[in-house]
């Protein structure tokens, strides 16, 4: 009798600890409702105050994730003058072009700062390069999402280990996977909250905010390339074309998300 109650209770327990991990339980109605309270909070608030409010609310459970794209280097200025001990990491996949370890150099030296640096699992890489070869994204989009995977999705998976909330520099006019961008997010796939703080930005106040503030820059955008992403997954583009129309550009574009930014529930 006393041993049927005890399997009941760990059998009911095990029930419990198998849906805090599938993550089903993390987006109860209240979260829902506190994001939108929030959205709706910070709508007409400007960017250095959404930023403000956060950094201190989320104080070392929040960090910038920066691609070394113009958008992550203007939201490191901005968050570096609120507050400098605020965590910024960036992924090397270990296909980057040069110019983004020249930025990386440079944004330590100017903001006196120590980017964190992620890497994927050594292991996992040779043994997909092994059976699927060095160049194996052009073969086919499982391909080219399974490689994303292994060099992108499980470092940041690392990177955002306890943490509340990422900063990301999403904005909503860069392609048509990112137009239902939010300031807030939940972000399903990884358990926390996002924070767009550019998502009404134009391409146009990027690069006059950088221009002005003379933020460092990654130079890959002085050669045409407006998205910065893997060397072999890249490439410069055409005036008036998409800004994403240069990553995986022989993909559809709906189809042009590696995964770090899946769309979340809002
Ligand atoms: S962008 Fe290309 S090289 Fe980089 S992780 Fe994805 S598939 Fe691999």
């Amino acid at each position: 009798m006393f041993y049927g109650a005890t399997f009941k209770l760990n059998f009911f327990i095990n029930k419990i600890e198998l849906l805090l991990s599938s993550g089903i339980w993390k987006l109860p109605e209240m979260r829902k409702e506190e994001i939108k309270a929030l959205n709706k909070q910070f709508s007409k608030a400007d960017t250095e105050e959404v930023l403000s409010y956060f950094l201190s609310e989320f104080k070392g459970r929040i960090a910038l994730s920066s691609s070394l794209g113009a958008e992550d280097q203007v939201l490191t200025d901005l968050v570096m003058q609120i507050d400098p001990e605020v965590k910024i990491f960036t992924l090397d996949t270990g296909r980057m072009f040069p110019e983004n370890y020249d930025l990386i150099d440079k944004t330590n030296q100017t903001y006196h700062m120590k980017m964190d640096v992620f890497f994927p699992d050594y292991e996992k890489v040779e043994n997909m390069v092994s059976e699927k070869g060095i160049n194996l994204f052009y073969d086919s989009i499982e391909n080219r999402k399974f490689c994303c995977h292994i060099r992108k999705i499980e470092p940041l998976k690392r990177a955002l280990s306890g943490l509340d909330i990422w900063i990301c520099g999403l904005r909503s006019d860069q392609s048509v996977t990112r137009i239902n961008t939010r300031l807030l997010e939940w972000d399903e796939a990884n358990g926390l909250l996002k924070l767009n703080p550019l998502v009404d930005w134009t391409h146009e106040q990027v690069w006059n905010y950088i221009r002005e503030k003379k933020v460092p820059y990654n130079k890959l955008h002085d050669k045409g390339f407006l998205s910065i992403g893997c060397q072999p997954c890249t490439r410069a583009i055409q005036p008036g074309e998409d800004v994403r129309a240069g990553r995986w550009w022989w993909e559809q574009p709906e189809s042009k998300e590696c995964g770090l930014h899946n769309r979340p529930v809002t």
